[in-house]
């Protein structure tokens, strides 16, 4: 069996216990009302921009990677979808967003025997990195050709797509609807889904940064996969977990620790490290916080399956979020 349908049965098995589990407590307790939709978030991919294997690279874990398909990781995206109606939307489109719409398009319904213009119900983007918006291309003309396919943007990242091609073509073409989303204000997706946009410091060459806090019926989910270090946070980070009531967070963990890049101190690239990550979350992980990192770089220790840094991170209570992983909302 292939890794990839590997992945794909996994998430179809978690889908199904998601909605088995879900349905009967809601039942039980108000047989008239109307069960509660399941919202999950599918991990679509779990690592930094470049991938893993990252093109051109010698290094022991792109070697690992390349050698055993399941230690790839594509770049990092979240789909959320409700199963019973297999509404998607995804967070950011990337690089693998090919591969990774294959993940999201089996779980939903589409027209037999034929391409579907309308693979996912919108994209919700962070910013203009290459791993973050490149993959909107493929829902140009030249391949899905989607009609009006809602793209959710901050302004100002609104405003680069459009001022520039070839994403201009896509929204001249109207095959993406560039839809406006600001800090602060919740957009309501679906019944039981809204997600709330968060300014997030990062490095801004081409637009700003948003982080996303996604609330589902049960829980509540913050995803930061690109920030800069919690220092450069207006807030902090325990502060903003507080008030947003997250229960699950999926943060960037692109680097572990200050040497890990034999030729760049990684503190100049502007990235928390896991480790500092780990000290500033101690008290809320004790709390019941559910800590993911995700958008893992290709030198980062920590992919090491059964490397000491998985093992620190496991005993303060953390995990490295993995391609396919399943979060019921
Ligand atoms: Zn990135
Ligand atoms: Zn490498
Ligand atoms: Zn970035």
């Amino acid at each position: 069996m292939t890794r990839d349908r590997r992945v794909l049965l996994a998430v179809a098995a978690a889908l199904a216990l998601a909605v088995s589990r879900g349905t009967a407590p809601a039942a039980a307790v108000h047989p008239a009302a109307a069960p509660a939709p399941r919202v999950v978030a599918v991990a679509l991919g779990t690592a930094q921009d470049g991938g893993v294997p990252q093109a051109g690279c010698d290094c022991s874990r792109c070697v690992a990677a390349r050698r055993d398909p399941a230690r790839r990781r594509r770049v990092a995206s979240l789909a959320l979808q409700l199963p019973a109606t297999g509404q998607s939307w995804l967070i950011d489109a990337t690089p693998d967003l090919g591969e990774q719409l294959e993940v999201v398009h089996r779980l939903r319904p589409r027209p037999a025997g034929g391409p579907d213009r309308r693979p996912v119900d919108g994209v919700l983007l962070t910013h203009a990195h290459a791993g973050h918006y490149l993959g909107l291309a493929f829902f140009g003309f030249e391949a899905v050709n989607t009609r009006d396919l809602p793209v959710f943007a901050s302004p100002r990242m609104a405003a680069f797509l459009r001022g520039n091609g070839p994403w201009s073509l896509l929204a001249a073409r109207r095959n993406i609807l560039l839809r406006e989303i600001s800090p602060g204000v919740t957009l309501a997706l679906a019944p039981g889904l809204a997600v709330t946009p968060l300014l997030v410091p990062h490095r801004d060459e081409l637009s700003d940064t948003l982080g996303f806090v996604v609330r589902g019926p049960r829980r509540t989910l913050l995803y930061v996969p690109d920030t800069d270090s919690w220092a450069a946070w207006a807030r902090p980070l325990p502060e903003v977990l507080l008030r947003e009531r997250v229960d699950l967070a999926l943060l960037d963990g692109t680097f572990y620790s200050a040497g890990e890049l034999p030729d760049r101190d990684v503190r100049t690239i502007g990235h928390p490290l896991m480790s500092a990550t780990m000290e500033l979350l101690r008290e809320p992980v004790r709390g019941g916080l559910q800590v993911f990192f995700t958008h893992l770089n290709h030198s980062n220790p920590a992919l090491d399956p059964a490397g000491p840094e998985r093992r620190a991170l496991a005993a303060a209570g953390y995990r490295v979020l993995e391609e396919g992983q399943v979060l019921e909302l």
